[in-house]
């Protein structure tokens, strides 16, 4: 019998009529002959809530009692989904992470998935399972201790469930229809997509666009899972949402496909940092080391021995980040005269593979920008996206303008 993964987020599983609607969206499938196995997330709200608690008893906390708190929200929705499927009459059980098991890294709060054995699913199938509602965000390391996947880790789990059973497809149900140009909840000139390239899914994931975890992407790319982005809330036919799917498969597509932003970064510049062989890896070095994720770089042109060093990182890692680099000053590692951060800045990108074959991209981004009287901070390049760091208070601004610019509103 053919398997199908089918995932549902947090809105899609807030309460206990939503659940039904979720039990009877699965029941669809079951009746058309699937073995599924369906991956949920914590009821939304829900895994904020028990970060909030863990951060409120222990701002230091151990880790590893942070995903055994955080994973919790996920054991109530699977169990109460498998409830619901059996009141109708479905043959289903609940899986935790561990159970099943869901083998991972040993690093808490952000675990790899390193394999899922398909033989406990097999064996159940098999004596005539017909569902199994698996907790979707966590899994068990070499230590026998409970780990999470990440913010948004359910739609890894769902993917790696997927290539682990070679599943027909791996549908990602949310609170909206598919992949968009852009979070439609910033412009209502966003425009669904029928298809996105994994590269480009995989860039704007990276990017912020949160609608799938940047993991999950990777995962479908390298083992060529058919994925699926569709809403819980409408019932659709077999071809809705959005696919997910190979450069190859894309009949035709803009330059550009679409705008992500990162609302909350932040900025640090070294004033005047002493220019000599090695200077780059004495300040990154550290930062590194402290579990700095530094993302853009700019370095001056060098006067008089002495440069100014950009970086740009999480607005919640400056403090981690400037306590890093005064260590290193206190070494004399490096040497600089002032430190300045700027937390009140957003990150927005242009992604697109059509950027591999036509100029001019990069100036009518900045173009569009400066029409609008935005000042860009940092800016950065590759093969498919251009990413530039502006005030926050122009974020909106700045992702409308792209959208028009490259008139994303038309396919
Ligand atoms: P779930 O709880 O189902 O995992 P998420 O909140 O994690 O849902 O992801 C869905 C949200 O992603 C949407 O509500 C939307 O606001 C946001 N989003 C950001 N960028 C995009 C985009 N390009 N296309 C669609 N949704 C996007
Ligand atoms: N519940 C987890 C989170 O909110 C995982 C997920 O929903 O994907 O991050
Ligand atoms: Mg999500």
């Amino acid at each position: 019998m053919p398997r199908l993964v089918m995932k549902f987020g947090g809105t899609s599983v807030a309460n206990l009529d939503r659940i039904r609607r979720v039990a009877k969206r699965v029941g669809v499938e079951v009746a058309k002959g699937y073995e599924v196995i369906v991956v949920v997330s914590a009821m939304s709200g829900k895994t904020n809530e028990l970060v909030g608690w863990v951060n409120e008893t222990s701002p230091l906390f151990d880790a590893r009692e942070y995903d055994a708190v955080v994973s919790s929200g996920e054991n109530v929705t699977a169990g109460l989904l498998a409830l619901i499927l059996q009141e109708n009459g479905v043959d289903a059980r609940s899986w935790q992470g561990w159970q099943v098991p869901v083998k991972t890294s040993s690093a808490h709060s952000t675990a790899r998935i390193m394999d899922i054995p398909t033989a406990n699913f097999d064996a159940k199938f098999a004596e005539g399972m017909k569902v199994a509602v698996v907790a979707g965000f966590q899994g068990v390391s070499a230590e026998g201790r409970i780990t999470t996947l990440g913010r948004g880790g359910s739609d890894t789990t769902a993917v790696a469930f997927a290539a682990a059973h070679q599943a027909e497809r791996c549908d990602i149900y949310t609170d909206v229809d598919g992949v968009y140009t852009t979070d439609p909840r910033i412009t209502s000139k966003a425009r669904k997509l029928d298809r996105i390239a994994f590269e480009e899914m995989l860039e704007l994931a990276s990017l912020g666009a949160k609608v799938l975890q940047t993991r999950s992407v990777e995962l479908a790319m390298r083992y060529k899972v058919r994925l699926r982005v569709l809403s819980s809330f409408e019932d659709m036919g077999d071809d809705a949402g959005t696919l997910v799917c190979a450069e190859e498969d894309i009949m035709e597509s803009n330059v550009v496909a679409g705008v992500a932003f990162v609302r909350d970064e932040a900025k640090m510049t070294l004033i005047s940092v002493a220019d000599r062989p090695g200077v780059s890896a004495a300040i990154f070095g550290p930062l590194a080391e402290a579990g700095v994720n530094v993302d853009m770089i700019v370095q001056n042109i060098a006067e008089d021995g002495r440069t100014d060093m950009t970086f740009s990182l999480p607005v919640d890692q400056v403090a981690r980040a400037e306590k890093a680099v005064r260590e290193a000053m206190a070494r004399e590692e490096i040497n600089f005269h002032d430190l300045i951060a700027d937390t009140d800045v957003s990150k927005v990108s242009v992604v697109g593979i059509g950027m591999r074959s036509h100029a001019g991209v990069a100036a009518r981004m900045f173009g569009a920008l400066s029409a609008e009287g935005i000042n860009i901070k940092v800016i950065t390049t590759s093969e498919i996206k251009i990413s530039v760091l502006i005030d926050r208070k122009y974020m909106e601004l700045a992702v409308q303008a792209l959208h028009d610019v490259f008139g994303l509103e038309k396919a």
